[in-house]
């Protein structure tokens, strides 16, 4: 409560804009994740890895725009292409150039994308997908995962039932789980049109899917003839081709967001040749923002000239070593705090050994978490309210050892609490 009360003190700014917001905008603000109590910090300028808030404080963003914001805020090869773009015109109704140069680095790069196409969000991409897989099959059901999260309306939940209203047939079984995913798929074998899966749970805490248990779905897939789609929207950075590639598994469809376009909005769905072949005749899919060129021109420098594979590798060891200095401090004072994640994204944790499977936080875990967010801000540090980090390419070792040295102050003044 006091680190409540200290938060609010010192934002007057964002509180006001928050009661403003709170007339005109439903539950306050149009994401989710971000409408945390009191108020969430209102965010008003970026530069590299830095952000400054409503009420002039300054930030180390370890956010990055919960994986959207790679390229941090200031980029200047994606800020050059952008200002061309705009002084050429953004809205032509039309097929573009830069829309076929980003679909051929997309489909060099992901084992699994044969074809792809564009969507505005990840959101977007997974529905598309879904779709494209019943349309295959022709059959109805979707297995996917508790924890798992595709986006607003296909959220699922580590228990109980999930409240989207959406009206698919999802039949769920638990993640990481053999023998679970076993007996969901054959007790729908016949019906089954897609296995739906996050290589890493992102926003389910950072767990990632156990190699053995990602081939068990390509076998269950093979199996049952359903479409065996990997949810990369966050795990793509985690190499040249996206976790599929790191871990030799290649799933018959992809879906694919956040920083791919260079921080503009983003989705995408592509695989098998066959499977994206509906799209030339009986699948529609249009959407005024689909191809718009701001996205795919900042897209084919982000992913052509700036995050190649050789950075991604690169990128996703220095996480490595990152998470590997923060477990570190719980393990030497023998603390429940740990970090989950793969590369560049992870998740602090109040519990020991590091979860492997998604679980409804304790009431104690969910306190902890927000004094982690409250603690980190005060230390000048932004990271998602629940606790995640998603690096971003200007970080430098010294925001790295920065960080180290917050969560080690935590670790020390809220000891008697964890
Ligand atoms: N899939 C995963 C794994 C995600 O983490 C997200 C967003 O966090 C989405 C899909 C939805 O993407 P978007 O927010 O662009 O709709």
């Amino acid at each position: 409560e006091a680190a409540r009360t200290a938060y609010a003190a010192k934002r007057p700014r964002s509180a006001a804009l928050h009661e403003q917001a709170l007339e005109v905008l439903a539950g306050g603000n149009t994401r989710t994740v971000i409408a945390y109590g009191p108020f969430p910090t209102a965010m008003t300028r970026g530069e590299d890895c830095r952000l400054w808030d409503l009420d002039d404080h300054a930030y180390l963003d370890l956010c990055g725009e919960y994986t959207a914001g790679l390229f941090g805020h200031s980029e200047p090869r994606i800020h050059a292409v952008l200002h061309d773009v705009l002084r050429r015109g953004i809205n032509f109704a039309s097929v573009g150039p830069g829309e076929e140069k980003l679909a051929r680095i997309v489909c060099a790069r992901f084992p699994s994308i044969d074809r792809v196409r564009f969507t505005n969000s990840g959101t977007e991409g997974n529905l598309m997908a879904l779709t494209a897989a019943r349309a295959f099959t022709g059959r109805d059901k979707i297995m996917a995962f508790r924890g798992g999260y595709h986006g607003g309306v296909l959220t699922f939940p580590a228990a109980g039932s999930s409240p989207s209203t959406l009206p698919l047939p999802f039949v769920l079984a638990d993640y990481n789980d053999n023998d679970s995913a076993i007996a969901v798929a054959r007790a729908h074998a016949k019906d089954l049109a897609a296995i739906i899966v996050e290589p890493m749970q992102g926003s389910g805490g950072c767990l990632p899917a156990r190699p053995d248990f990602l081939a068990t779905l390509r076998d269950l897939a093979n199996e049952t003839g359903a479409v065996l789609i990997f949810d990369e929207v966050m795990t793509s950075r985690h190499s040249g081709g996206g976790m599929q590639a790191r871990l030799g598994i290649t799933p018959d469809m992809t879906t694919l967001g956040k920083y791919i376009a260079g921080g503009m909005s983003f989705g995408a769905f592509g695989g098998r040749a066959d499977i994206m072949a509906q799209f030339g005749g009986k699948l529609s899919h249009a959407g005024t923002f689909n191809n718009n060129v701001l996205s795919m021109s900042a897209g084919g420098v982000a992913m052509g000239e700036i995050f190649t594979a050789e950075v991604a590798e690169a990128h996703f060891q220095r996480g490595e070593a990152l998470r590997a200095r923060l477990d570190d401090i719980g393990a030497a004072k023998g603390l429940p705090l740990c970090f989950t994640g793969l590369g560049s994204m992870m998740t602090v944790q109040f519990r020991t050994p590091a979860p492997d499977r998604p679980f409804v936080p304790t009431a104690r875990e969910e306190q902890l978490r927000e004094l982690f967010f409250f603690d980190m801000l005060e230390a000048g540090i932004y990271l998602a309210r629940r606790g995640m980090v998603a690096l971003s390419l200007p970080v430098g070792d010294a925001d790295l050892d920065r960080f180290v040295a917050a969560v080690a102050a935590f670790a020390d003044n809220r000891a008697e609490l964890l």
